[in-house]
C-alpha cells in the first residue's frame, strides 16, 4: 500500500488510485465525497472481514476449547450493517430493546445474543427471555431477583452471566474505565456481592447460571489486567464451588489512531486471556469453557473512514493555522468527550510531503469542537476533502443532531461494489424537528 506513515491504521484495502487520490476497496475516496455529500462515513468491509478472521485464527492459535467472537453493537450499529455481521457469523453483545430488535431482523442466531446493561428495563429483559439469548448479563442483585421473577412468571430458565467487578483501576481514560471499585457497573469481588449472586444463582430454579463476564473498560493497551482479573474471576468460582460452562473477558483492546501511538499486538490479548484461562482449568481441575471475546473498536475502529470538506482557514494571532471542515462535534464527540486524538490525511493528496502544522476544527457553535490540536498536513484547499481514519467506533453511533446537523451518509465499501449502510439523515422532513400536532 502506497500511503506508507498511514498504512497500519488506514483500512486494509486503502491505497492510492491513478487520480492520485486515497481509495478504499478500490473506490475514490474523493468521487464518493462529490456524490454522497459530507460528511460521510465509509467502512472497509475486507478489515471487518480481516478482523474477524485474525480473531478466529488466534483462537486456533491459544485456545484449545470452544471460543467466539461477540461484536459489541454499541461502536456502531444500523440494520445494514446487522446484516454484514450477522452473514460473518459473529455474535453480538445488545443495550437495549431496539439493538436487540435489530439483531433478531437482521439474522443473528440468538444464541450468539447478550443482553447487557447496568438498569435493563423489564421490557428488555422479557425480550431477550422471549427470544432465548445466550446470555442475559446480570449486573446487581436487585437484577437478579428481577430476572428470576420474570423467568416464573413466563415459565422460562432464564440463561444468565453474571458480570463481576474485579476493582483494578487501569490506564486508559477514566470516562472509559468501568471495573474500578466505585463503577457502576457489575457485582463487586470486594464486598462479597459477587459471591452471593453465584450462590443465589446455583440455588434458583429459574436461574441457569452459564457463565461469567466482565469488561475492563476500553482502548486499553495491557494485558496483565486482563491476566489478574481472569484469575479474581476464576477463583471466585471455585470458591463457591461453580464450575463455568462460558468464560467471557469482556472486550476493551485498544487501537492505534495516530501513526505514533504504539502498537497493541491483538496476539498479547488472545494469547494472555487464553493462557489465564488454561491456568485455572488445570488449577481447579476444569474442563475449557467456551471463550467468549467482545470486541468493539478493535473489530470496526480502522475499518472507518471520516470524509470531510475544507472549508475556511484562518491564522490566530498566535500563528496557529485553522482548518475548519463540514462534521466535527456533531459526527466525533470523542476528542470533546475523552480528548481523543487523530491524524488525517488530504484524500486528493494522500502522500503530500506534511508541510504544515494545522488545528483541524469542525463547523458546530463549540470552542471544544477541534477533531485534530495538532495535525501534519500538505498544503489543502477549499472542496478538497480531509480523510481521517479509525472513525469505526464510538462516532456515529455517539452522535447527535448539534445545531441540526444531520447524520452523515453511511457506506459499506467492497471489491470496488458500494452499498449504502445509512442515508444521510434527512432533517427537513424529521418528525421530531417538524412536529406540529
Ligand atoms: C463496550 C463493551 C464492549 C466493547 O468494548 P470495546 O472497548 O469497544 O472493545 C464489550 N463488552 C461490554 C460488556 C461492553 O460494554
Amino acid at each position: 500500500m502506497a500511503v506508507a506513515n498511514f498504512e497500519a491504521i488506514l483500512p486494509v484495502s486503502a491505497d492510492v488510485n491513478s487520480n492520485g487520490n486515497l481509495s478504499v476497496a478500490g473506490v475514490d475516496l474523493a468521487e464518493l465525497a462529490k456524490k454522497y455529500s459530507t460528511p460521510l462515513y465509509v467502512y472497509d468491509g475486507a478489515t471487518i472481514q480481516h478482523q474477524v478472521s485474525t480473531l478466529r485464527s488466534l483462537f486456533k492459535k491459544y485456545y484449545p476449547g470452544e471460543a467466539a467472537i461477540a461484536y459489541a453493537s454499541k461502536v456502531y450499529f444500523s440494520y445494514q450493517m446487522a446484516r454484514k455481521l450477522a452473514a460473518l457469523g459473529v455474535g453480538l453483545d445488545v443495550i437495549s430493546q431496539t439493538e436487540l430488535r435489530l439483531a433478531q431482523k437482521a439474522g443473528f442466531s440468538a444464541d450468539g445474543v447478550h443482553l447487557h446493561g447496568n438498569n435493563k428495563s423489564e421490557a428488555e429483559i422479557k425480550a431477550a427471555l422471549i427470544w432465548g439469548v445466550q446470555a442475559i448479563v446480570i449486573d446487581s442483585m436487585e437484577e437478579l431477583r428481577l430476572v428470576e421473577a420474570l423467568a416464573e412468571e413466563m415459565d422460562q430458565i432464564a440463561r444468565i452471566w453474571l458480570r463481576v467487578t474485579p476493582g483494578l483501576g487501569l490506564h486508559t481514560h477514566p470516562h472509559i474505565q468501568t471495573s474500578h471499585s466505585d463503577s457502576k457497573f457489575g457485582l463487586y469481588i470486594q464486598n462479597g456481592e459477587a459471591a452471593e449472586a453465584i450462590q443465589y444463582a446455583l440455588k434458583s430454579d429459574c436461574l441457569h447460571l452459564t457463565g461469567l463476564h466482565m469488561h475492563l473498560g476500553s482502548q486499553i493497551f495491557e494485558a496483565e489486567p486482563y491476566r489478574i482479573a481472569i484469575e479474581m474471576m476464576c477463583n471466585l468460582a471455585a470458591e463457591n464451588n461453580y464450575i463455568p460452562e462460558e468464560l467471557s473477558p469482556g472486550g476493551g483492546w485498544g487501537v492505534r489512531y495516530t501513526p505514533e501511538d504504539a502498537v497493541n499486538e491483538v496476539e498479547t490479548w488472545v494469547q494472555t486471556v487464553s493462557g489465564a484461562i488454561q491456568e485455572a482449568c488445570v488449577r481447579h481441575d476444569w474442563p475449557y469453557p467456551k471463550l467468549v471475546l467482545e470486541p468493539g473498536r478493535w473489530l470496526a475502529g480502522r475499518a472507518g473512514v471520516a470524509v470531510y470538506s475544507i472549508g475556511m482557514q484562518k491564522t490566530t494571532p498566535n500563528g496557529i493555522h485553522i482548518i475548519a471542515v463540514d462534521g466535527g462535534l456533531a459526527d466525533n464527540p470523542r476528542v470533546a468527550l475523552y480528548q481523543a486524538r487523530y491524524s488525517a490525511l488530504v484524500v486528493e493528496a494522500p502522500q503530500g510531503s506534511p508541510s504544515e502544522k494545522v488545528r483541524v476544527v469542525g463547523k458546530f457553535c463549540e470552542s471544544g469542537d477541534v477533531l485534530i490540536q495538532e495535525a501534519h498536513l500538505p498544503p489543502a484547499v477549499r472542496g478538497q476533502h480531509l480523510a481521517i481514519p479509525v472513525s469505526g467506533a464510538y462516532q456515529l453511533s455517539m452522535s447527535s443532531n448539534y445545531n441540526c446537523a444531520s447524520r452523515p451518509a453511511v457506506l459499506w465499501l467492497e471489491d470496488g461494489r458500494v452499498e449504502i449502510l445509512q442515508p444521510r439523515e434527512d432533517l427537513d422532513s424529521s418528525p421530531w424537528l417538524v412536529y406540529e400536532p
